[in-house]
């Protein structure tokens, strides 16, 4: 006999931190939940891949820092040993100039950025400026500018022009980190605390499941997967906006909701690991750590987890990671390269290994660390979105009253979100 399709009291979409995070608050409440994951993996945007020379590494959100508060709490819970990451020395700005100058340059572009974030985003004054407009009539020298577009071109990974100025400044407004946000990652990587999580979900986790549809009415939801139908009460679409945007929704969301999922963009990023067989840099009164300001979103810094593993990472962000990637891998490597050398020397063609992931149009995830709205109306696109149309819910990062864009954002994303689910079922 054939039996109806399988029930349950709330379904997860997506097992990233936000999910895993939604997933385990419903099962300390003793809530019957299924978590479904497009992937053969969890973690999502945290992922671990090996190297050529077959070291597990981060090969997407890694760092953390003590102004993390849920993040470095699970860290310590789960018995996560951090590596502080080192920071001594000069830092090197490119083009090059004097560390005199280069310290100028980067504390003038810090002062753009403040500067910003002390304009109130519902100011009528700034509605409908993107930032790109916003700092063409500042009255900052070039090389600030340049330093500025290339900081914040390289942490949102999206073009300056195409940043609505209200939504960056209500976003960096919730990136409350005093200490820098590099300050520490996960000796087993960021992505074995992810499965640690996943472990405690049993076979309540699917993997290999991607929702295709989800049909909706009062108090009850049904969740179209290739591999069956799941009906529940209550759906946690646990996804980042631009992603969500693609699922099949029966009956269609209401206007208002559908066009506040529309206004999302994923940016761009292609991380880079380059392994070297000695911290050679720090042998110069280097950090490691540089910033270019003629390749804007370009940065590397020193992510060495001790004197046998000295290694750099290079983050290619924004316009510049769309660029790179149509170079093909030869040239990408051979870029890279050529750029450490310029800035740091010629000991930085040593590579022994340089390992990629290029999240560029990522199916499952978007392109970055975390969408963008890029509709310079839209600015209760996340309010909006908050709000969802019970029995169906949106959480991710990038909807998180702290840190959005960030692992620490999903997990808090995550768990007002089930609490919500959970008050309302
Ligand atoms: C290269 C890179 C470096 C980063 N570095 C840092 C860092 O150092 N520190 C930091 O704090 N943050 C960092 N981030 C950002 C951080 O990783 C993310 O903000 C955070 O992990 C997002 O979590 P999430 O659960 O909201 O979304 P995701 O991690 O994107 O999870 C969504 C999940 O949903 C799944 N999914 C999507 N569609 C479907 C579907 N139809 N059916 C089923 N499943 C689906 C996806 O496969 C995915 O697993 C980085 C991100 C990237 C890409």
């Amino acid at each position: 006999m054939k039996s109806g399709p399988e029930r349950t009291d709330v379904v997860i979409i997506g097992a990233g931190f936000t999910g895993l995070s939604a997933a385990l608050e419903l099962k300390a409440a003793g809530i019957d939940f299924l978590l479904l994951e497009a992937r053969d993996r969890v973690g999502g945007r945290v992922e671990s891949t090996e190297n050529g020379l077959g070291e597990r590494v981060d090969s997407g959100g890694q760092f953390l820092c003590e102004d993390m508060p849920e993040l470095m709490a699970l860290v310590e819970t789960r018995g996560k040993a951090l590596v502080e990451a080192y920071v001594d020395g000069e830092f090197v700005a490119q083009p090059a100039m004097s560390e005199a100058e280069a310290e100028r340059t980067y504390l003038a572009s810090m002062a753009i950025r403040d500067r910003m974030n002390r304009i109130d985003p519902d100011d009528p004054a700034i509605a409908g400026l993107s930032v790109a407009t916003w700092l063409a009539s500042q009255n900052d020298p070039d090389d600030a500018k340049a330093a500025f577009r290339s900081m914040i071109e390289g942490l949102w990974c999206q073009a300056l022009e195409k940043i609505p100025l209200w939504h960056l400044i209500d976003n960096d407004r919730r990136i409350t980190n005093e200490v820098s946000e590099l300050q520490y990652f996960v000796r087993e990587t960021m992505h074995s605390l992810a499965d640690d999580l996943a472990r405690d979900l049993g076979d309540r986790l699917r993997l290999n499941t991607a929702v295709k549809a989800i049909e909706h009415g009062p108090g009850r939801v049904r969740i179209v997967a290739a591999t069956g139908t799941i009906e529940a009460r209550a759906v946690l679409i646990a996804v980042p906006p631009a992603t969500a945007a693609k699922l099949d929704f029966a009956p269609p969301l209401p206007a208002g909701l559908q066009r506040s999922l529309a206004v999302w963009q994923s940016g761009a990023v292609i991380k880079v690991l380059v392994r070297y067989p000695a911290a050679f840099w720090r042998e110069h009164g280097l950090s490691g750590m540089v910033m270019w300001r003629d390749l804007p979103g370009l940065f590397a810094c020193d992510a060495s987890k001790d004197d046998d593993h000295a290694a750099l990472v290079v983050f290619v962000g924004g316009p510049l990671a769309l660029r790179w990637r149509d170079l093909g891998d030869v040239a990408l490597r051979a870029e890279v390269t050529a750029r450490l050398v310029e800035a740091l020397g010629q000991q930085a063609a040593g590579v022994l290994d340089l390992s990629y992931r290029d999240w560029t149009d990522d199916r499952w995830s978007g392109g970055a660390y975390s969408d963008l709205i890029i509709d310079v109306t839209a600015t209760d696109a996340e309010r909006r979105l908050l709000a969802g149309t019970p029995p169906v819910h949106f959480a991710s990062s990038e909807l998180s009253p702290s840190f959005p864009g960030y692992i620490e954002g999903a997990i808090v994303a995550g768990r007002i979100a089930a609490r919500k689910i959970m008050a309302g079922l």
